[in-house]
């Protein structure tokens, strides 16, 4: 593992932060593969979470960065006001938090700052399965639904960020009634693929239920014209499909085959390479967030 500097012959410690609904998980080191120190904090309150992660980093020592992959919607803009701030989150609670802000003052030291999709994107293009792509895309199936994209080595912004999730599929013939669980769309992507669309319709996680229930070919639908569309807007050399939803067995599998049948072939792509699971397993989050903190450091 290169150290962040070896200028003067001591590596740079470096903070990571990957900020989920559910959980934070922070980190030091110089990097993903040398972690000195690892912890997980609950996502209470803000208060709470944000207090717990401040007084953890400032035990371990003084950072010469802090990298934060974290849930959004954020505000990436450096020039805006609110840049480093959850805007308007569907987590009770996290609407307009200053995240990363309030913690690069409190740790006096620069912030790298993107979404938690775009820090699993640049973790998998600097480490993973990712390395030496023009266009590549991370895509989380879990709690939500969420994608990342890196063009050129930088991760996509835009006036915010991408929000992959929120497509709206064409309704497989099977899944005609179920309204869906977006709170913002009712039956876009996230709202009839993500694990709670998967809960509430069928009871059950989709690992859970048999291998001939429909709900395999119908989840595989769904995010096969994710790919699909992916492959059209993008031109990605990988897509690379995380989050929860895609440990069930051979999902990736019904993916990767559905994904061929809607695009026809038309695009080219190489059907065995392009779609795949993460190279850095559960590890891209926080890869990208050493990632970002490099970044900000030598910017
Ligand atoms: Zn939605």
């Amino acid at each position: 593992m290169t150290p962040a500097s070896q200028e003067d012959g001591v590596p740079e410690l470096l903070g990571a932060i990957e900020a989920g609904g559910t959980k934070f998980v922070i980190a030091v080191g110089t990097g993903h593969k040398d972690i000195t120190a690892q912890t997980i904090i609950p996502t209470t309150t803000p208060d709470e979470t944000l207090a717990l992660a401040l007084d953890w980093f400032q035990e371990q020592g003084k950072l010469a960065g802090l990298g934060i992959s974290c849930f959004g919607p954020v505000e990436l803009d450096r020039k805006s006001p609110k840049w480093g701030y959850i805007t308007q989150t569907t987590k009770p609670g996290w609407s307009d938090t200053d995240v990363a802000g309030h913690l690069g003052r409190m740790l006096a030291c620069p912030v790298g700052f993107d979404t938690d999709v775009n820090g699993a994107a640049l973790g998998e293009f600097t480490h993973g399965a990712a390395r030496g792509c023009d266009v590549a895309i991370y895509v989380t199936v879990g709690t939500g639904i969420g994608g990342g994209a890196i063009v050129n080595g930088a991760t996509l912004h835009g006036f915010r960020h991408p929000e992959m999730g929120h497509i709206r599929p064409r309704r497989h013939a099977g899944d005609m009634d179920f309204e869906g669980v977006c709170s913002f769309h009712d039956d876009c992507l996230e709202g009839l693929a993500s694990g709670p669309a998967i809960m509430k319709r069928w009871g059950s996680s989709l690992s859970e239920l048999p291998d001939d229930h429909p709900a395999h070919e119908i989840i595989a639908d769904y995010l096969g014209q994710l790919c699909a569309t992916l492959l059209a807007l993008y031109s990605p050399q990988r897509i690379i499909l995380g989050g929860g939803v895609m440990h069930t067995p051979g999902l990736l599998d019904r993916i990767k085959s559905r994904t061929g049948e809607l695009s026809r072939h038309y695009f080219a792509y190489d059907p065995e390479t392009t779609i795949t699971a993460p190279g850095l397993g559960t590890m891209s989050g926080i890869a990208g967030a050493f990632e970002l903190a490099r970044k900000v450091i030598h910017a």
